[in-house]
């Protein structure tokens, strides 16, 4: 157990150092330029789509114009349409692009630049339908966008619709027959239904809208400079200008789409060509796989870290009555931590606490999912204290041992030894639980996996792929793990 530590102690420290560095590293880089910082959710063609690794479309083009216009370097950021508003709000992000229509609701809470385009919202059909008109929809199953207009639109006037992360796989789901009708705005409307032939667009607007960029209520300065370069683009002509040349961009890509359907069948070759080769699909998931790792590995130090921490603390007050107050603490860290979602407290860490720092988001997810991991191996640490015999204790104190000697060398490596299967479990939940950083705008397996289903409306082999690929981590932890114990077992 000694020569564990001893292997054990330094890495971390190092490993610490590193991250702590890099961190550090990011955060002090001096850009000769002040940096925007925008916000989107690329799965919104022609407005915002993923290409060749790159975000881009009508708003990317439109805001780097903009930036280089007032003197700032634009950086990208893609996250779920639900949380762009209050990315901005919070100061998380300076400026939010996403085809997002004014509304009186939004304005009470954040600033609206003056609108760029005019839009509207159409519903998508499949080709057998009784839907013919918007009155039509009573009563069907509709799909939307979580928090965009289409959500708010039909839940006030038809039904509560079917919520989806993005549009894309509101239409995936359509083209499976699990929808009535998607109700999206006219641009993506269009793409997505002369992408999939077995669609259509109803004639007929849902309603009109109006689009424009989003800062926060603070940056009076930023919005007004902002207005003057759009202003001056419009009057250009260069925003129509972009704007056509995506919606050409789209037209290309569908007729190219349409050749290919009468060459090749939908044979699982060219699904995996479709899915993970064409346009380099795959570094999806290889990258998503990195940070996958990533955060896992350094959440289950701390983790480890701050479950001994509080074991100690915990059975410390418990055998001896000291640490009162500390434990005190660490029981309310317990309850709280162990009664919320995870997800909650990563939203929590990210909007609240870091609310207006500008911080590495993998060092957010790390701190989440550390601290959360830590509430669980602080109790089964607890519990393979208990299980060491009182006996061993009493002999450790009569040998002349302090009680934080007989405590290191006697009890914990005991507890530890005992507890390796419960800790190991605790690891392989933490693995699947980063399985929700997309909230935060994380590119981690899943969400990886999630952008090519938006790409590709296969919900399948994407699904498959990232699933295959956690249980192959998994399997292979366990194996560790149980050769881990195995020597444990024989240093007896
Ligand atoms: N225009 C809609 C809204 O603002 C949807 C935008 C989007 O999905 N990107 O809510």
């Amino acid at each position: 157990m000694k020569r564990l530590k001893n292997i054990i102690k330094p890495n971390l420290v190092l490993l610490f150092a590193t991250v702590i560095f890099s961190a550090l590293l990011t955060s002090c880089k001096e850009d000769s330029k002040p940096k925007l910082l925008m916000v989107t959710e690329a799965t919104f063609p022609p407005y915002e789509y993923h290409q060749n690794g790159k975000i881009i479309g009508i708003d990317p083009e439109i805001i780097q114009e903009i930036a280089r216009r007032i003197g700032y370097d634009l950086v990208i950021e893609d996250m779920s349409f639900d949380s762009i508003i209050t990315a901005v709000q919070t100061g998380k992000a300076d400026i939010a692009a996403s085809g997002i229509t004014v509304t009186e609701e939004r304005k009470q809470r954040i600033a609206f630049t003056v609108p760029y385009v005019m839009s509207e919202q159409l519903i998508i059909v499949p080709e057998k339908t009784d839907i013919r008109k918007p009155a039509d929809l009573k009563g069907k199953r509709i799909g939307v966008q979580h928090g965009s207009t289409s959500d708010l639109y039909v839940a006030k006037h038809f039904q509560n619709p079917q919520r989806f992360a993005n549009a894309a796989l509101g239409v995936a789901a359509l083209v499976s027959g699990k929808l009535d009708a998607v109700v999206l705005d006219g641009g993506p409307a269009k793409v997505h239904s002369a992408r999939n032939p077995g669609l259509k667009l109803l004639p007929e607007a849902l309603v009109h809208e109006e689009y424009a960029f989003v800062l926060n209520k603070k940056d009076k300065e930023l919005l007004t400079k902002i207005n003057g370069a759009l202003t001056a683009m419009k009057e250009e002509g260069l925003v129509d200008e972009i704007i056509r040349k995506y919606e050409a961009e789209m037209k290309r890509q569908e007729q190219e789409k349409k050749k290919e359907k009468q060459s090749f069948l939908n044979a699982l070759g060219d699904s995996i060509e479709i899915n993970f080769i064409r346009d380099k699909r795959y570094m999806f998931l290889v990258r998503g796989f990195l940070i996958t790792l990533q955060i896992s590995f350094f959440a289950v130090i701390m983790g480890i870290i701050i479950g001994f921490g509080v074991a100690i603390i915990r059975s410390t007050a418990d055998q001896t009555g000291k640490l009162k107050f500390a434990n005190t603490l660490c029981k309310i860290y317990l309850t709280v931590i162990r009664g919320t979602p995870v997800v909650v407290q990563l939203l929590i860490i990210y909007f609240v606490i870091f609310g207006s720092v500008d911080v590495d988001k993998v060092l957010v997810a790390i701190i989440a999912f550390g601290i959360n991991s830590g509430a669980y191996v602080a109790e089964i640490i607890r519990s393979g204290i208990m299980s060491i015999d009182k006996g061993q204790l009493e002999a450790g104190r009569s040998l002349g041992l302090s009680y934080p000697q007989t405590m290191f060398y006697i009890i914990l490596p005991q507890a530890f030894k005992n507890v390796l299967p419960a800790l190991g479990n605790e690891f392989i939940v933490l693995l699947k639980e980063t399985s929700v950083s997309g909230y935060i705008a994380l590119q981690d397996l899943t969400k990886g996996g999630d952008i090519i289903r938006s790409q590709t409306y296969d919900a399948f082999l994407p699904l498959i792929a990232v699933a295959l690929i956690y249980l192959a981590v998994v399997m292979l932890f366990t194996h560790l793990l149980g050769i881990l114990e195995g020597k444990l077992k024989k240093n007896e």
